[in-house]
């Protein structure tokens, strides 16, 4: 699956939060920081684990 920064993200598991279901990718790199779009909250992944969880991208960022 294609991602990339800013592209708004499900992901297979809720944030605890219930407020959202979606994620914007804020950083890229070696890990990968997500952010809730509910709650702001901030996670960061692994690039693997963050691929194991990615459930599809719902928008990709314009650029
Ligand atoms: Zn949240």
């Amino acid at each position: 699956m294609e991602y990339g920064l800013h592209d708004v993200v499900e992901m297979k598991k809720d944030h605890p939060c219930k407020k959202s279901k979606q994620w914007e990718i804020i950083r890229m790199g070696a890990d990968i920081k997500v952010r809730c779009l509910g709650c702001d909250a901030i996670i960061m992944f692994t690039r693997r684990d963050f691929e194991k969880r990615l459930k599809k991208v719902v928008e990709k960022n314009a650029n």
